[in-house]
């Protein structure tokens, strides 16, 4: 259930609703917009009676939810979010561009690919310390002293990390030494460690499963969400099908049909949605063509020497071309509509 509070309703109106939404027992979500405050409700497991707010003053409306997710609707929120770190967006005017190699392999190699990310202006770095890796004899990432070389990066470059964190021990790593913690597509239902994310005070990057539905992946960041973490960004990164072309098929009618349903901010994996080279920079512009709010690419100084996925890595010369072809797609069409 939605409550929607009346144009100019005071802060103290909204806080004794908060306060009856508590005494019943349940969680209290207020999100101020621009026009309107919304409390969302959550906790509980049967339906409420609207009567009980209704004639609270100040409240404009009491919205039932029908769709299985609350908090990541327009109804909660109708503006988009724009997610922070520092003076870098995602969600925001500027097209995110978060870039680097799948793993971090080596402090030389990592920095020399941050030079070519910090030259093409992004403001993001990726780099996996920890890897989920389909043969448990692949090499699995350098664990912390991955995150102390993206820590140095942070330092030198002024990027913003984002790295992935596998399970809880590896979000309070993240939380030390990131800015952005990744949920990979593998984790997407790992529901202790999204509950775990939910309650860090970084952003969460939320990649959507390789066989998620559209109501899963937005139930998956709805976990985070419930814990009290509103700065949720999600990532289409192609989804399994029948196709053998590419690794996977980049499902590009996903970022509308989020748009349609989610204030938060969708972005597009190219690397991982096709899994080959060749298809990287087409299908990133395709993405930015549809509306995605920024881009995830792996790029890296040696692709053929790559420890992980250097079939979809681009060559520094291959990413700074990316990054021009999408910046003047961007900016020739029109923001995204919101129905
Ligand atoms: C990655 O970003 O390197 C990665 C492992 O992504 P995904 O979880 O989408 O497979
Ligand atoms: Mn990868």
């Amino acid at each position: 259930m939605l409550i929607v509070m009346k144009n100019g309703a005071s802060e103290a109106q909204t806080e004794a609703v908060v306060q009856v939404i508590k005494e019943l027992g349940f969680q209290a979500h207020p999100m101020a917009g621009t026009s309107r405050t919304a409390i969302g409700i959550t906790g509980n497991q049967s339906p409420i009676d609207p009567s009980r707010f209704e004639t609270l003053p100040g409240v404009s409306e009491v919205i039932r939810v029908s769709k299985p997710y609350k908090l990541v609707t327009r109804d909660f929120r109708p503006e988009k979010t724009v997610v922070r770190v520092g003076d870098a967006t995602i969600g925001g005017e500027d097209l995110a561009i978060i870039a680097g190699p799948c793993a971090v392999e080596s402090r030389a190699q990592a920095l020399a690919i941050a030079q070519t990310v910090q030259k093409s202006g992004a403001r993001f770095f990726r780099g996996g310390a920890f890897k989920p890796r389909t043969s448990p004899y692949a090499f699995q990432g350098l664990g912390e002293e991955g995150l102390l070389i993206l820590a140095e990066i942070r330092e030198t470059y002024g990027l913003k990390i984002v790295t992935e964190a596998l399970d809880e021990p590896g979000v309070d790593l993240v939380e030390r030494y990131g800015d952005i913690i990744q949920i990979g597509a593998r984790s997407m239902q790992n529901f202790t460690l999204l509950k775990r994310v939910g309650k860090s005070s970084l952003p969460v990057l939320l990649k959507r499963g390789p066989a998620a539905t559209l109501d899963e992946w937005l139930l998956a960041a709805e976990y985070v969400m419930s814990e009290g973490n509103y700065q949720v960004v999600l990532c289409e990164r192609g989804i399994r099908t029948f196709i053998q072309h590419a690794r996977n098929t980049l499902d590009l009618a996903a970022i509308p049909a989020v748009r349609r349903l989610s204030h938060l901010p969708v972005i597009v994996d190219p690397s991982h949605g096709t899994g080959k080279n060749y298809m990287v920079t087409p299908l990133a512009r395709a993405g930015v063509a549809v509306g995605a709010d920024g881009v995830i690419v792996e790029v890296h100084d040696q692709p053929t020497q790559a420890l992980s996925d250097g079939a979809q890595a681009l060559t520094p010369e291959q990413y700074e071309r990316l990054v021009s072809e999408v910046r003047s797609i961007h900016e020739v069409i029109a923001p995204a509509p919101v129905g």
